[in-house]
Parts: structure tokens; C-alpha cells; sequence
């Protein structure tokens, strides 16, 4: 590391030149959390709290701005819109990322598509670094023939429904009514099948316990599936180990009521299907609906986290008369100025910085592939920031250079006729829910339309 950058970078705090600005784009848990990475240490002045370490760094010098771009008038990505309605813990996050946003040193901007309403390169005019952070918003598809019958959608939309995301909000108008409709459901059962065996299952212990108890459901476990996988599982890391141990006492205590219970009415079921391929969606007779899935069953080559699946050559039909396909999120190219792999649907990285683009950094799903629960994204958008204050720190960066951050970005935006939703405002639609949602008993009720949002707070 160059020593004189790091004095430099000190004698220029010393000499209160402007702060170093920096955007985010995207507000879900990586935005926030990469924020407040970078505000804290540079908030509170101390990349080091040695004084006499090169890295240190005069407190309460008038130092970084964090401004978060966000397409949406409202904030916090999938906390609102992915974690489901029924796990409000999880949601508590909000909390700490209202925090970060009413900060004197962050700025929240809804309402801003970057890519369409301003370009990643005019980002990197206005600020010395930039940071994208805008999540995996398309789903992979399955590619198999009749995927697009009707009585056929991606998980995604599905969950973006019930949780009331604009670009879903055809199918219903708020929320209120996808929790009428789920109520009225004649859904009898329902099936999950992957294309491994119970040992590379991805669901965790908690989501399968939810599952087991759900009130007025039954699961369907064969305990043929299980056989020898107690043994096997012996060494196997201990949440693998108790997962496959809750799978195996569900599926015997399961399979000795049911044979207590013989015909006995149970209102719902669920179950697992193990080594099922989905090869086709099989239409109704006249061609418009789904009726059921061709499947290929496979066997495992290899073990553990590793197996393949191979298809044996034999096939099944399973009736069915709706089809969620569920494989997995994927992130879009934002902007040609952008390196993306395709292949990997993400932006090629290291630590965070965007390769052979210097300046610019991301976090999050869109750095490391749509995997991993909020904790796994705030490390990871952690890291991404220790990456952006390691190159202020070192003059990768170069601060000398005043940007002119919102000053810039508001100008262009407005000759485009783009009004930006600012976090005071987000908090006027976030209280007119709340009240909303108060009648109801319910914590809020999500407004739905951008527009009535927008009409909402006047814009
Ligand atoms: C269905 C579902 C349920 C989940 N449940 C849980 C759970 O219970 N517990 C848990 O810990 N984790 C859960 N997760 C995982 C968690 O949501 C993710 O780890 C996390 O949201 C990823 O954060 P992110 O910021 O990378 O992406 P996102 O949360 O998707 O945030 C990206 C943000 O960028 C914005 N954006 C997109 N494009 C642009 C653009 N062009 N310009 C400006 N802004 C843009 C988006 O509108 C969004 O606000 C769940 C995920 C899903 C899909």
C-alpha cells in the first residue's frame, strides 16, 4: 500500500475538503447494509482507533455521504416484498435500516430506475464510488415444453403476489385480497419435488418444522425414501444430520397414523418427491391449461452436497392443476457500461469490486447469485464496503476531486421529468398502511399502486 496516498488521504480530511460521496444502488439489505458499514467507520471518523496508525482518522471530520437509488418509491427490497407475511420477526431489520436512512450523512431517493433514469456512468460523474446493490429480480426458468400453459407461474410471482409487489398487482389489488383468495383455496395437496434425494434437500430445519405443523395439514413422508439414511447421516454436519433425523420421524410417525387414521378426512396434505426431473407440463385436452408434469426419474451419482442427479430412463406423470416452478432467482444486466456474466447471472467481482471497472463496487444477490438469508447479505455487503474504505484509505480512490453527488444526479433527473421519493415521504406512505392496516388488526396494509403512493405524498 502506497504510505503517501494514506497521508495524503489525512491531510486532505484535515483540511475539510468535501466529504467523499458515495451512492447505492438499490435499497434492500445489502443497500442498507453497505451503507451502514460505511457510515459508521467513516461517520465516527476511525478506519483505525490508533492515533498514531496511518489508518486513522480525525473524528467527527465532516466526512462521507451515502445516498441510496432505489427504483421503487418504497424502500427495503425483500424484506418487504420476498420474507413472507407471516414471519414479521424478520422484518425487524427495518428498524435498524430506518436508523441508517435518517442519518444526516444518508440520503434515500425512490422512485429512481438507474439504468433508465440515469446511467451507471452518470452515477460515477456525481460520486466517487458506486456501489450496486440492486438484487436478483428475475427468476430462472425451468425450459421445458408447456411452461408457459396457463396454471403456470415462477415461485416469484407467486410470492410477489401475496406480498403485494407492484409489477405483481394484477392478480390481486392489495393484499387483503390474496389472503381471501388463499382463504377460499380448494388446494388439497400440494407436492415438492426436487431432483436429489432428502440429503441435498435446501430447506432448513426451522421451514420444515413450520411445515409439519401447520394446522389442519398433514405431511406425506415415504419412509421408503429414508431407508439407510440414518447411518449415513451419523458424521454428516449436525443441522444436515437433524434435519435428515426430523424427516425420518415425520415420515414413520406419519406413515403409523396414517394407518391408525386409515380413512380418517384430512382437510390438506403435503409431501416430498425425491429424484423427479420435471421434463414437460402436460396440457389439458384443449391445449390451455396444465394437467400435470412429466417427470423423469433419476439416481444419484456422487454424494453429499455434491450428487448429480441422472435420469434413469424411466418416467412418471404427476396430476396436478397448478405448477410453481421454483429453481431459483436471477439477476439482469443494469447497464453496458457494466461488466455481467451471464453465465453466473452476476457481476464479476473481487471483494466486491467490480472488475476492471475501478470506483465501482456491488454487494449482495447481485454480487454472489440469489442465495443465502439477510445475515449471509449483510456479511457479504460488509465486506463490499471494507473494500470501498480500504481504497479511500488508499488513494485507489481519488477524494482530491470534489463530486457534486445529488447535486448532479438531481439535475439530470429532473430534465427527465424524474420527482424522486425521499425518505421523509416514504415515511408518510409507510404511516397511511399502517393506519390502514390497523382497522384490519394487521400490522399494515401495503399499498400496492406506485401511483397512489405517489398521489399519497403529493407528487
Ligand atoms: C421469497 C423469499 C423469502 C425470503 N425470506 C427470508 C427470510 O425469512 N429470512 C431471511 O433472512 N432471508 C430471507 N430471504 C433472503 C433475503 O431476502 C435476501 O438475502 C436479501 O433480500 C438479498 O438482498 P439484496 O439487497 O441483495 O436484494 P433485494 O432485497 O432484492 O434488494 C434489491 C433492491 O434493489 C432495487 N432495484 C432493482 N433494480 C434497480 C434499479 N435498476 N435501480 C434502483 N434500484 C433497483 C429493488 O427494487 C430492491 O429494492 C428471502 C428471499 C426470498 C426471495
Amino acid at each position: 500500500m502506497a504510505a503517501p496516498a494514506r497521508v495524503g488521504l489525512r491531510r486532505w480530511l484535515s483540511s475539510r475538503a468535501p466529504a467523499p460521496r458515495i451512492c447505492v444502488v438499490g435499497s434492500g439489505p445489502a443497500g442498507f447494509y453497505t451503507a451502514q458499514h460505511i457510515l459508521k467507520f467513516l461517520a465516527t471518523g476511525f478506519l483505525c482507533s490508533t492515533p498514531s496508525c496511518p489508518a486513522f482518522l480525525p473524528e467527527h471530520h465532516d466526512l462521507a455521504q451515502v445516498d441510496i437509488y432505489e427504483k421503487l418509491p418504497v424502500p427495503f427490497g425483500l424484506v418487504r416484498f420476498g420474507v413472507a407475511p407471516d414471519h414479521p420477526e424478520v422484518k425487524n431489520v427495518i428498524n435498524t435500516f430506518t436508523h441508517t436512512a435518517r442519518s444526516d450523512r444518508c440520503a434515500y431517493y425512490g422512485n429512481v430506475t438507474v439504468g433508465r433514469d440515469v446511467t451507471v456512468g452518470e452515477l460515477q460523474q456525481a460520486y466517487h464510488a458506486v456501489v450496486l446493490s440492486y438484487g436478483a429480480e428475475d427468476n430462472r426458468v425451468l425450459g421445458i415444453p408447456g411452461e408457459n400453459l396457463s396454471g403456470v407461474y415462477s415461485a416469484r410471482a407467486f410470492v410477489g403476489w401475496y406480498n403485494g409487489l407492484p409489477e405483481n398487482r394484477d392478480k390481486t389489488d392489495i393484499t387483503d385480497c390474496s389472503l381471501a383468495a388463499l382463504a377460499c383455496s380448494k388446494v388439497k395437496r400440494v407436492w415438492l419435488a426436487g431432483r436429489r434425494g432428502p440429503l441435498q434437500v435446501a430447506f432448513t430445519i426451522k421451514e420444515l418444522r413450520e411445515m409439519i405443523n401447520l394446522p389442519g395439514t398433514q405431511p406425506v413422508l415415504n419412509p421408503a425414501d429414508f431407508t439407510g439414511l440414518e447411518n449415513a447421516v451419523k458424521d454428516a454436519p449436525r443441522p444436515r444430520k437433524r434435519l435428515t433425523e426430523l424427516m425420518i420421524k415425520t415420515a414413520l410417525e406419519k406413515h403409523r397414523e396414517k394407518a391408525v387414521m386409515a380413512q380418517a378426512a384430512v382437510p390438506r396434505q403435503w409431501g416430498l418427491k425425491f429424484q423427479r426431473s420435471p421434463q414437460e407440463v402436460l396440457p389439458t385436452a384443449d391445449g390451455m391449461r396444465v394437467r400435470g408434469v412429466r417427470m423423469a426419474l433419476t439416481r444419484l451419482e456422487g454424494s453429499g452436497d455434491s450428487a448429480k442427479a441422472v435420469p434413469t430412463g424411466d418416467m412418471e406423470e404427476l396430476e396436478c392443476g397448478l405448477v410453481l416452478s421454483s429453481i431459483g432467482y436471477r439477476s439482469l444486466p443494469l447497464d453496458p457500461a457494466v461488466p455481467f456474466d451471464t453465465q453466473h447471472s452476476i457481476i464479476p467481482n473481487n471483494l466486491g469490486r467490480v472488475m476492471g471497472v475501478p470506483g465501482l463496487y456491488c454487494s449482495g444477490w447481485v454480487k454472489r447469485g440469489p442465495v443465502g438469508v439477510i445475515i449471509t447479505t449483510m456479511n457479504d455487503s460488509f465486506d463490499t464496503a471494507q473494500s470501498v474504505l480500504e481504497d479511500l484509505q488508499e488513494g485507489v480512490l481519488d477524494v482530491s476531486v470534489s463530486k457534486e453527488g445529488f447535486g448532479a444526479v438531481g439535475s439530470i433527473l429532473r430534465s427527465r421529468g424524474i420527482r424522486p421519493v425521499s425518505f421523509s415521504e416514504w415515511e408518510k406512505i409507510d404511516a397511511a398502511e399502517v393506519a390502514r392496516g390497523k382497522a384490519a388488526g394487521k400490522p399494515r396494509e401495503k399499498i400496492v399502486d406506485p401511483q397512489e403512493m405517489l398521489q399519497l405524498i403529493g407528487h
